[in-house]
C-alpha cells in the first residue's frame, strides 16, 4: 500500500465576484493549507472497481465521495483497467469548510499517479482535478495560492509567516450549496485582496492578519449565532487575526505566541467539540 497526505485548507480572503452563466461563482480566494490531514491509502485489486474503506461514519463510501469520484476519473483518463482500494483515516472534520474531501480527492490523483505510474504533470492533476470540484484543483500543489476563476485558475504566492492556526468547529452543520444562494452582490463589502497578496509578499503577518476577510462569513453568522461567539472567544484570548473559513462553520484564530494559541484553545475546548492547534504549510 502507498500512502498520501491530505491536508485542510483555510482562506485568508474569499470573494464572490458574480455569478457566470455556466451557473458557476466567479472568486477570488487566497488559500494556504494547514498540517491537519487525512491520510489515504492506495492499493490495486484484481477486480475493476473502485472501493472505499473508512472507519469515518460520516464518509460516504460509494460514488459521493470525492476520492471514489477522483479514482474513477483518473482510471478514464489513463485508460486503467485494474481496481484500486482506497483506506481513508480521516482527521479533518468532514462538512467544516476546510476542504477535507476536496483535499482526498486531489491526494487519490496524486497516490494514483505514484501507484500506476503514469508520470502526469502536476499541471494534468489539476486539470483532471477541475472535474471533480473547485476546491479540488487548490489541493493538488496546495501550499498558499490565489484562486480564481470558479477555483481552478492557481497562482502560487509566497507561504503564510510562521504562526499558530487554532481551528474551532461548532457541532452544527452548513450547506455550503445554501451559503451561496444566499449571495447579496449589492450589499456585500468584498475583501482587499490585492493588500493581503502585498502582506505576504511582505511577509508582513500581523498586514495578513488585519486583512482577513471572506464575503460568505456574515451569511453564515446570520444563521448561527455560535460562530460570532467564537470569533469573540478567540478576540478576547488576544487572536492576532481570526476568520471564519470556507462556508464554515471553521472559524480559524491565526497567532504568533504559543501561550496565546494555547489560551485560544483552552477557552474554546468545552463550548467546541472539535478543536486544534496546528501550523500553517510551508
Ligand atoms: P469545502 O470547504 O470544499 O466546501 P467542506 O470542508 O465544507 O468542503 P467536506 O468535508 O469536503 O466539506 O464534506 C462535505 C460533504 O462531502 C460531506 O457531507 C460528505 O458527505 C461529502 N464527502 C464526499 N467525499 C468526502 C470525503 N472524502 N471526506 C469527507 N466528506 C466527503
Amino acid at each position: 500500500m502507498i500512502y498520501e497526505k491530505a491536508p485542510a485548507k483555510i482562506n485568508l480572503t474569499l470573494d464572490v465576484l458574480y455569478k457566470r452563466d455556466d451557473g458557476y461563482h466567479e472568486v477570488e480566494m487566497v488559500m494556504t493549507t494547514v498540517d491537519l490531514s487525512d491520510r489515504l491509502g492506495f492499493e490495486c485489486l484484481n477486480v475493476n472497481k473502485v472501493v472505499i474503506d473508512s472507519e469515518n461514519r460520516f464518509v460516504p463510501d460509494d460514488h459521493r465521495n470525492l476520492a471514489y469520484q477522483a479514482a474513477q476519473v483518473f482510471k478514464e483518463y489513463c485508460g486503467i483497467k485494474s481496481g484500486v482500494k482506497i483506506e481513508i483515516d480521516k482527521n479533518i472534520p468532514v462538512a467544516a469548510g476546510l476542504a477535507g474531501g476536496s483535499s482526498d480527492a486531489a491526494a487519490t490523483i496524486r497516490g494514483l499517479n505514484r501507484l500506476f505510474t503514469t508520470n502526469l504533470t502536476n499541471r494534468e492533476m489539476e486539470k483532471m482535478a477541475e472535474q471533480i470540484g473547485s476546491d479540488v484543483p487548490f489541493c493538488i500543489q496546495g501550499g498558499t495560492q490565489l484562486a480564481t476563476g470558479r477555483g481552478e485558475v492557481l497562482d502560487p504566492l509566497p507561504p503564510l509567516p510562521p504562526c499558530y492556526v487554532v481551528l474551532a468547529k461548532p457541532n452544527i452543520g452548513v450547506s455550503t450549496k445554501e451559503v451561496y444562494d444566499r449571495v447579496n452582490f449589492e450589499r456585500m463589502k468584498h475583501p482587499h485582496t490585492k493588500k493581503v497578496i502585498k502582506a505576504l509578499n511582505n511577509q508582513d503577518f500581523s498586514s495578513v492578519c488585519d486583512r482577513l476577510e471572506n464575503v460568505l462569513e456574515p451569511i453564515t453568522v446570520s444563521m448561527h449565532k455560535e460562530i460570532p461567539q467564537i470569533k469573540e472567544q478567540m478576540v478576547n484570548a488576544e487572536a492576532d487575526g481570526v476568520l471564519m473559513s470556507g462556508s464554515g462553520p471553521t472559524v480559524y484564530a491565526l497567532v504568533k505566541q504559543e501561550s496565546k494559541a494555547d489560551r485560544i484553545y483552552n477557552s474554546l475546548k468545552g463550548f467546541c467539540q472539535e478543536v486544534y492547534i496546528v501550523h500553517s504549510l510551508r
